[in-house]
């Protein structure tokens, strides 16, 4: 099971701001903003580079939630990030999109 699959399933606790029948979004635990949300499908792709076409509904519905949870932030600049591989800093093997917002944000970043 992913760390992310153990939150889903309420076995590690997290702040769980989102959740529908097939995504789950809940706070970071180290936050690089102050508002920073990781949005997961619950269905534990590792990586979007693992996506094929048969992943275009979820993937569409990860970006919708990722709206969703922004305006329910209150969020209207926000950045949207996924690591993809270790090099690009992924830690976590289980598809996730960081929502970052309430700061500035620099382009192009570090
Ligand atoms: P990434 O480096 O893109 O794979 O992102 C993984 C993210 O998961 C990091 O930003 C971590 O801070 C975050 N994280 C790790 N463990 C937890 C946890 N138990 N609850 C919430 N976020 C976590």
């Amino acid at each position: 099971m992913t760390l992310f699959e153990k939150i889903t399933a309420r076995q590690i606790p997290a702040k769980i701001v989102y959740e529908t029948d097939d995504i789950i979004a809940f706070r970071d635990i180290n936050p690089q903003a102050p508002t920073h949300v990781l949005v997961c499908p619950k269905l534990p792709l590792p990586k979007l580079s693992d996506a094929g076409a048969e992943h275009a509904e979820i993937l569409g519905k990860c970006l919708l939630a990722v709206a969703e949870v922004a305006r329910r932030e209150g969020l209207v600049d926000y950045r949207v990030a996924i690591n993809n591989g270790a090099g690009a800093g992924q830690s976590v093997f289980h598809l996730h999109l960081h929502l970052l917002g309430g700061r500035s944000l620099g382009w192009p970043p570090g």
